[in-house]
């Protein structure tokens, strides 16, 4: 959770405000209806707040005095306002606020709440921006720094590739068109060759007249582009309607490799991602281990306390797999209560050891549901080794599954 100050006199917003803020459960919001008050609450919670929404026209300050109180705390803030004028909005643009919104409905303060939470998300995002005049740096970074973001800077496209490399964390790249080295459209290829356009988003940025040059960076890759001279506001907005959409795809991506009910990745994911794995072990010779994990009497638990309880059984393999193993193992649900779980660089001992850790695990974890007590045991079929495919491999875990049931459940059966 975030603390975001807040600061209105009017009860109405604040209700509005109250209640819209209920779909946003990662801010904490603190509530101010005056100047004074707002200073009190600055100082008691100095440096915590990580972004502030400011109503200009307060009863004890008419003149937008917050503004310039919040920011000498280095808070980014958002201005609501009941009138837009001119000089007002040039005022403020000296101020640096991120944005000057008009509050004339309950639509236009969800806009001013998604802001915030744009302000929130790009305290974590980081742009790199590539351009070979020093002013152009200047500005887009002035631009981009004002909505929070974090800002890396290249001077031609080689540069900016040296700085990819060593930066795995960059959302978006703003490029220039002509620079010396490597142009705009140059490091456009050569970034796709290694990001597609839903994992590293790419903005051109240039002057040129040439209506050719901004389609030739759509079709090498680009996924925006945006004309010089640009004002603020442009950069700002664009930036961010881009990186929205990055996430976007992120969730989506999320969403289509992980099951809805544990979280877990998905089969589909598994085979996805445990492909590469297979490979490169095949490549480096090393073994792997594929097992698969089932509760024992799964249907006892459904029967006995209905199909909720069932689920939460369930949720909780997640759980006592990921105190388990590491980052890198890779573990899906693959259908009821069969999971799946893919490690590399690990030795025989050492699997024994760790499945029989996790068995015991199970064996030894209680459930409270309400008043209720669950447990169950699970039993571990172990494909150690290498195979031809990784599709024999979880037939093998299979089968030494079949026989860890067969004999008696509760226990791991390894196959080598
Ligand atoms: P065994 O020890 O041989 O593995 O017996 P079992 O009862 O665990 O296995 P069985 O295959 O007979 O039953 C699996 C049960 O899992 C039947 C099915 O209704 C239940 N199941 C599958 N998916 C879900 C789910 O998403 N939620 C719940 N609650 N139950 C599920
Ligand atoms: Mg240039
Ligand atoms: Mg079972």
């Amino acid at each position: 959770m975030k603390k975001v100050l807040i600061v209105d006199d009017s009860r109405t917003i604040l209700m509005i405000l109250k209640d819209v803020l209920k779909d946003h459960t990662n801010i904490e919001p603190y509530f101010c209806d005056s100047y004074e008050k707002t200073k009190e609450i600055l100082k008691e919670h100095d440096g915590e707040f990580h972004a502030a929404l400011l109503d200009l026209n307060l009863p004890d300050a008419q003149d937008g005095e917050i503004v310039d109180l919040v920011a000498q705390h280095k808070i980014p803030s958002v201005v609501l306002t009941g009138t837009f004028d001119k000089k007002l909005i040039e005022s403020m643009e000296k101020k640096e606020v991120v944005d000057i919104i008009l509050k004339n409905n309950k639509t236009s303060i969800k806009f001013a709440i998604n802001t915030i939470e744009r302000i929130l998300k790009n305290y974590d995002t980081t742009v790199l921006i590539v351009d070979d005049t020093k002013l152009y740096r200047y500005l887009v970074s002035k631009s981009l720094k004002k909505i929070n973001l974090n800002v890396l800077e290249a001077k031609d496209g080689q540069e900016a590739l040296d700085i990819l490399k060593k930066h795995e964390d960059i959302s978006l790249v703003i490029t220039d068109y002509d620079m010396p080295k490597l142009d705009g459209l140059e490091l456009t290829l050569k970034i796709r060759e290694k990001f597609k356009k839903d994992q590293l988003g790419i903005i051109a940025l240039s002057g040129i007249e040439s209506k050719d040059i901004v389609s030739k960076f759509l079709k090498f890759g680009a996924n925006d582009f945006i004309h010089k001279p640009f004002t603020y506001d442009e950069i700002a907005t664009r930036v961010n309607s881009n990186l929205e959409l990055l996430e976007l795809f992120k969730k989506i991506k999320k969403l289509g490799n992980t099951d809805y009910l544990t979280s877990a990745y998905n089969r589909r994911y598994f085979f996805e991602s445990g492909h590469a794995i297979f490979l490169k072990a095949k490549r480096k010779k090393t073994p792997l281990v594929v097992a698969t994990l089932d509760i024992d009497k799964f249907k006892t638990i459904n029967d006995v306390h209905g199909h909720d309880v069932g689920d939460v059984a369930l949720k909780e393999i997640k759980v006592v797999l990921d105190k388990n193993l590491r980052d890198s193992d890779l573990m899906a649900r693959f259908g009821g209560e069969e999971f799946c779980i893919l490690l590399e660089d690990i030795n025989l001992d050492d699997t024994e050891v760790l499945f029989e850790r996790i068995r015991q695990s199970f064996e030894d974890n209680i459930i409270e549901i309400g008043e209720l007590m669950v447990s169950y045991t699970v039993s571990v079929g172990i494909c150690f080794g290498t195979d031809s495919s990784l599709q024999n491999m979880i037939k093998v875990s299979d089968n030494a599954l079949y026989e860890a049931k067969e004999n008696g459940r509760n226990r791991v059966v390894i196959h080598t």
